[in-house]
């Protein structure tokens, strides 16, 4: 990856055609296709590196360490895990054999409570969408979309490992919990293009920065307002002012709906009521070194979920989804998610780190600590360029992303995980970078 910064000289050029603001997942693969096909663009990013949520961190580990992204999600069907397949003698990718070790308190138990559990909250699912689209003959009513946690039956939310299922499939896996879920949102935007999960050794950051390298990025460059009144748009910046012909927007819903940047003049309505409709929920990786001899001791495999009950009087959910002994290495994620991940950035690192490490304590013993090398918490809601950690609509709005999608004045495009049909994830960002990159080539002046 070839990084420079903004020269003068193309700050005050007229004769770019697209600047992409981001470079992230959808601002590289946006930049790629736009060179590919023999256009001048500027690709600008406010941090001083690129991968957005999507990032590999040599340094705090002295391994590699995802500070944001980390699965390969639709691993048999996710092109950047075709071109590291490609890339055999760099990068080490496989797919993940899933499995599972349950506690209650300081017992180890089958994980088949918890998994019937968790399917039989995934088999309600179904059966209220079908319902819904019986009732509705053939199509989604969006009157009856309310929060999920409002339509699960007692008996289910009775059930012991409810908080436990809830936390998996709400907060880690969407970002919120069931009280902000809905269960329209996939029905109506997510495509499965492929089955299972997969892991790279050297990191997803590494992987998407290597599939990007052609990209040139001009870091450090943050862009305040996007004026489009006159010919083209004029971007303003730390760095001085760009004009091109157009501009692909593919930062974060949350710093749309938190106007960090300014349209001038504003937006359609219909526009800031998507910057409104779709949330970036809260999920943070807190991470521990541990000593080699934790994970022989408990007979912990490599790659193994951890998932410890989370007692019902706990709202929201508190609890972890733990990845242990990730790719053989002495790393262990323990993710939180949705309001007590919120909950927890507030109270700062030390207290995220306590929160797990106490956790541990309660399960494995006082003398936990004795296998600690180092912990390291993330807090991507507190990130000022990305403010969060991946999309979901709100109940009642899920029809929004197809609005953020679309172009302003076949000038202003966007991109990026939240308008994607893969949302949520690196692959769907990368997708949705490439999609709008061909539309807008259509209505470039050759
Ligand atoms: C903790 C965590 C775990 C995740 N786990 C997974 C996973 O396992 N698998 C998976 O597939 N996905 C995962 N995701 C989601 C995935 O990382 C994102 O969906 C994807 O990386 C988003 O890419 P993007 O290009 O849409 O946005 P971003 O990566 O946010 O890129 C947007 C870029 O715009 C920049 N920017 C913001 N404001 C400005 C401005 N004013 N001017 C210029 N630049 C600006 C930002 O700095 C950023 O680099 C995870 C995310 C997080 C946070």
């Amino acid at each position: 990856m070839v990084i420079k910064l903004l020269k003068t000289k193309i700050s005050k050029s007229s004769e770019i055609d697209v600047v992409v603001i981001g470079a992230g997942a959808a601002g590289l693969s946006a930049s790629s296709e736009l060179i590919k096909k023999g256009r001048s663009i500027l690709c600008i990013e406010a941090m001083n590196r690129i991968g957005g949520r999507c990032f590999t961190d040599n340094g705090i580990f002295d391994a590699p360490f995802d500070v944001g992204a980390h699965w390969l999600h639709n691993y048999s069907g996710n092109h950047i895990v075709q071109y590291g397949l490609s890339k055999r003698k760099k990068f080490n990718i496989y797919e993940i054999k899933e499995d599972i070790i349950v506690y209650d308190g300081k017992k180890k138990v089958s994980p088949n409570h918890l998994v019937e559990t968790i399917n039989n909250i995934k088999k309600f699912k179904e059966k209220l969408l079908e319902r819904n689209i019986v009732l509705n003959k053939d199509k989604i009513s969006y009157k009856d979309d309310v929060p999920f946690i409002n339509q699960i039956p007692k008996k289910l939310k009775d059930n012991e490992w409810f908080e436990t299922a809830h936390q998996t499939l709400g907060a880690c896996l969407a970002g919120v919990d069931f009280d902000k879920y809905t269960i329209f949102d996939e029905k109506l935007n997510y495509e499965h293009l492929g089955e299972n999960d997969g892991f790279v050794k050297e990191g997803y950051g590494t992987l998407l920065a290597d599939f990007r390298k052609e990209v040139q990025v001009s870091l450090n460059t943050e862009v305040r307002e996007i004026k489009w009144n006159g010919k083209g748009v004029v971007l303003e910046t730390n760095q001085g002012t760009i004009k091109a012909k157009s501009c692909i927007v593919t930062v974060s819903i949350e710093i749309l709906r938190l106007g960090k940047i300014k349209f001038t003049p504003s937006l359609p309505i219909e526009k800031y009521d998507a910057f409104d409709g779709i949330t970036l929920g809260a999920y943070n990786h807190i991470t521990l070194k541990l000593k080699k001899q934790f994970y022989e001791n408990y007979g912990i495999q490599p790659d193994t979920y951890f998932l410890s009950k989370i007692e019902k009087t706990s709202i929201p959910p508190k609890g972890f989804f733990g990845s242990l002994r990730l790719h053989k290495s002495n790393l262990s994620y323990f993710d939180v998610g949705g309001q007590f991940a919120k909950d927890l950035e507030e109270e700062g690192h030390d207290a995220s780190v306590d929160f797990v490490l106490n956790s541990l304590r309660s399960i494995f013993g006082s003398n936990f600590d004795q296998y600690l090398i180092k912990a390291h918490a993330t807090s991507w809601g507190k990130n000022k360029y990305t403010m969060g950690s991946y999309s979901s609509t709100r109940p009642g709005k899920s029809h929004l992303r197809n609005v953020l999608k679309f172009p302003v004045g076949d000038r202003i495009y966007f991109a990026g995980e939240a308008t994607s049909t893969n949302y949520g994830t690196v692959h769907g960002a990368d997708t949705s970078g490439k999609e709008v990159a061909n539309k807008l080539l259509g209505t470039l002046i050759k």
